[in-house]
């Protein structure tokens, strides 16, 4: 699973860490980022693909997108 995120959609509303906190993160203005990474697309380990779907769902403003590999 590719996950995506596009930080000028985000309005820091922190449900994505909530439902994944091993996968997001934010900047000290509440702008998600990957806990793990700087870039803008990574991919999920098995073990953290529902957490991040969840994420994804919660999402307000489809700031999270998710793809199948
Ligand atoms: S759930 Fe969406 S809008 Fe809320 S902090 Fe995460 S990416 Fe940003």
């Amino acid at each position: 699973m590719l996950c995506q995120i596009i930080p000028e959609k985000c309005i820091a509303c922190g449900l994505c860490q909530v439902k994944a906190p091993n996968i997001f993160d934010y900047t000290d203005d509440g702008i998600v980022i990957f806990k793990d990474s700087d870039q803008l697309e990574q991919t999920i380990p098995e073990k953290e693909q529902e957490h991040c779907l969840a994420a994804y769902q919660k999402c307000p403003t489809r700031a999270i997108i998710l793809q199948k590999k």
